[in-house]
């Protein structure tokens, strides 16, 4: 886990480019998403941290985001209408 103000513009770019980071997360809130989340965007810099992948992150106690991590509940039987 990074946290986004250890981190300086291009140290953040290159780790993304890299695929070293890969979700966002919210300290406060105890949140992760993906990096193209619109609620991930509009948290305080102090709040934000990134993770290579999901594991990290639940293993840190993050949930997902409601916003865009639907897809990862997809897989639960009562979510899984046909559409
Ligand atoms: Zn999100």
């Amino acid at each position: 886990m990074w946290d986004h103000e250890a981190l300086s513009t291009i140290e953040l770019k290159r780790l993304i480019k890299a695929g070293k980071i890969l979700f966002a997360g919210n300290k406060n809130l105890k949140v992760y998403g993906t990096l193209q989340c619109g609620s991930g965007r509009r948290m305080k810099i102090s709040n934000r941290v990134f993770f290579q992948n999901e594991k990290e992150a639940i293993t840190l106690g993050y949930r997902p985001c409601g916003n865009c991590m639907r897809r990862s509940r997809k897989n639960r039987p009562e979510n899984a209408t046909s559409a």
